[in-house]
């Protein structure tokens, strides 16, 4: 088993398969996208395969499969279906934003990929349109509901901004009233493409809360799942419960069990900090599984305590200013 120097064990990785998609969401990308890397430096699937199946070795089990959006990237239902045989790797999860994901819905439910987090800020298609600069709110709720009619654990990921989205918030969770989904409202990150510290005015998972219990108040606490990013409500008489992801206030760091592969295949064990190791240079210049176990170890020893230790240690060379696509969230 992996455990960090702070003695968390580290049992899930998410995997950023590339660094391209098809929206603008605003508080992701600029206008005009990122600079995208070159392909060639974009770790190849066989590249991420044998990381993933040295780390499922070591005690790593579920794995989230992101981007960018993955969807966008050619191969990629080649690349689950290998991955999903990996001894080990007990739960292979992905998250979209669902405009290409609708007609692999049945292919994924065969590979044995049960749980599909979406990425929807609206139930309006002009708001979602502002929000993401394409207009396929339709595309993505067709996804929606192919998911949940191929029996899909469905979350939904609503980035809760202000001036964009807080009448959403409501009819969200309505959603959940009739359907067995967990939506889910994350506090909006300044991982936006640009220079500068994100949206001062953005909204605390607290104040999310307070919001949301002015129409239900007897939203009642569930019992969060180990390790769950998500404080996680449900309302009586509802099919589906909420969750609130403070991920800019960050109050979870204390049970983190993630690391992070980048689209070039760096290795990140917080959101917040800068990168501790080109994986990819390893792959690429003859590395054994043992130098890369070595690697991992190492980095996992000097691990910041949470984020806000990572991001202040970050600041000393540069800002958290990329896009979240070059993340994978
Ligand atoms: N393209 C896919 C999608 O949108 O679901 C996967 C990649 S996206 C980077 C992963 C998640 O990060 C999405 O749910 C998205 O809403 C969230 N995200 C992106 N930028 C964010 C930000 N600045 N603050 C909070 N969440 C963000
Ligand atoms: Fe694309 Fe996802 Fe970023 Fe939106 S949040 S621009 S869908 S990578």
């Amino acid at each position: 088993m992996l455990f960090d120097n702070h003695g968390r064990e580290i049992n899930y990785m998410r995997l950023a398969v590339t660094d391209r998609c098809n929206l603008r969401c605003f508080y992701c990308m600029p206008e005009s996208g990122i600079e995208y890397m070159d392909r060639k430096d974009l770790l190849s699937f066989e590249e991420m395969e044998r990381l993933v199946t040295i780390f499922s070795g070591l005690g790593i089990k579920k794995l989230r499969i992101t981007g960018g959006e993955p969807f966008v990237r050619k191969g990629i239902m080649e690349f689950l279906s290998s991955v999903v045989q990996i001894d080990g790797i007990e739960k292979v999860r992905i998250t979209t934003n669902g405009t290409f994901t609708g007609e692999k819905i049945a292919q994924l439910h065969r590979l044995g990929i049960r749980s599909v987090n979406l990425s929807l800020d609206s139930l309006d298609r002009e708001r979602f349109f502002n929000i993401t600069r394409r207009d396929l709110f339709e595309t993505v709720m067709s996804t929606f509901r192919s998911l949940l009619d191929h029996g899909m654990e469905v979350k939904i990921n609503m980035v809760v901004m202000e001036g964009r989205n807080i009448e959403d918030i409501y009819p969200m969770l309505e959603l959940a009233r009739t359907h067995p989904i967990s939506v889910r409202f994350i506090e909006e990150m300044p991982f936006n493409g640009s220079n500068g510290q994100g949206n001062p005015s953005y909204w605390p998972a607290e104040k999310i809360l307070d919001h949301i219990k002015i129409r239900y108040a007897d939203a009642k606490t569930l019992e969060d799942p180990a390790s769950s990013t998500a404080k996680n409500y449900k309302i009586p008489g509802f099919a589906g419960s909420f969750g609130v992801i403070a991920a800019y206030t960050r109050t979870f760091c204390g049970t983190c069990n993630r690391i992070r592969i980048t689209p070039q295949g760096d290795l990140k064990t917080c959101l917040y900090d800068d990168g501790k190791i080109s994986f990819r240079e390893m792959l690429r210049s003859g590395a054994s599984d043992n130098d890369i176990v070595g690697a991992l170890w190492k980095a996992l020893k000097s691990r910041f305590k949470d984020g806000f230790e990572a991001e202040k240690a970050r600041l000393q060379t540069r800002p958290v200013s990329e896009s979240m696509a070059t993340i994978g969230g």
